[in-house]
């Protein structure tokens, strides 16, 4: 999945997104025109580059089961009327805008060990970063999520509890959306998606939101190999995925500790998504 070219993503979930939140127009796309300082990683394609995209393949441990290359359904493509150019987007997702800024991305949370030592991390940095909580979980530590907000960081949506969203009837699609937290932000669990999620994400409002760099912690592969998956994706605009819940992350708070400490030294700063 690595080596799967980027960008493969649920174009027609913007379609939606940016049809429903009728914001203002956005001056030019997620375009990223500056190398990255490691190479590697597939670029983002100049058209049709929606700040959403990702690839798949996500998020796994005893609660979240590990992805198969089946799990999914075939990346959707654009069609071939979605030319971003004519869609209004909003002006704050124009990502690549910001120079040598990254998204840092952290899901399955919160939870009572691993989100405050996230926390600490990104405080030590000086770094903000996104979020994307489950329902579920938000109601056994909402305080966690004041912490995250307190902190100047961003909270999006990961559904009510992890369920597949693409193998789940229309209704049962909105009860997921609708259980998880208020916010602009969408990110199905373990990335998939499809028509339906999209329109269903649309109609609460909620953009969906991938990412670029998955860091595989799910797998805890060894801090020394999420570190290099972080300096690896690191370019201008890139949304990385990381985990704060779902199992063990001491492998990701080393990691993401390690990776600040380089990134920041190559002039790298670290942003909220605005969810
Ligand atoms: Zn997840």
């Amino acid at each position: 999945m690595a080596n799967s070219p980027g960008r493969l993503l649920p174009l027609v979930a913007a379609l939606f997104c940016g049809a429903v939140l009728a914001q203002a127009a956005t001056p030019s796309d997620h375009t990223v025109t500056s190398a990255a300082p490691s190479a590697g990683t597939s670029p983002h394609p100049k058209s049709g580059g929606l700040p959403i995209t990702a690839k798949r393949g996500e998020p796994s441990s005893s609660k979240h089961p590990a992805p198969t290359p089946t799990a999914h359904p075939p990346a959707t493509k654009p069609p071939a009327s979605s030319t971003r150019a004519s869609r209004a987007q909003p002006d704050d997702w124009n990502l690549a805008g910001h120079g040598k800024v990254l998204y840092l991305t952290f899901d399955d949370g919160p939870q009572h060990e691993w989100t405050p030592k996230v926390l600490q991390v990104l405080r030590k940095h000086n770094a903000r970063a996104t979020f994307f909580v489950l329902g579920i979980q938000v109601a056994q530590y909402p305080e966690l999520v004041t912490a995250e907000r307190a902190a100047g960081h961003t909270v999006g949506n990961h559904t009510y509890d992890h369920k597949t969203l693409t193998g789940l009837p229309d209704a049962k699609i909105r009860q997921e959306i609708a259980g998880g937290i208020t916010s602009k932000c969408l990110r199905p669990p373990t990335g998939a998606t499809n028509a339906k999620v999209a329109a269903a994400a649309a109609a609460y409002h909620q953009r969906e939101v991938l990412w670029d760099v998955d860091t595989k912690d799910w797998e805890k592969p060894g801090a020394a190999h999420i570190e290099h998956a972080i300096l690896k994706g690191a370019r201008p605009g890139a949304i990385i995925l990381m985990h704060d819940g779902g199992g063990n992350r001491a492998q990701t708070v080393a990691a993401l500790d390690r990776a600040l400490t380089k990134l920041t030294k190559l002039g790298f700063t670290y942003r909220a998504l605005p969810c």
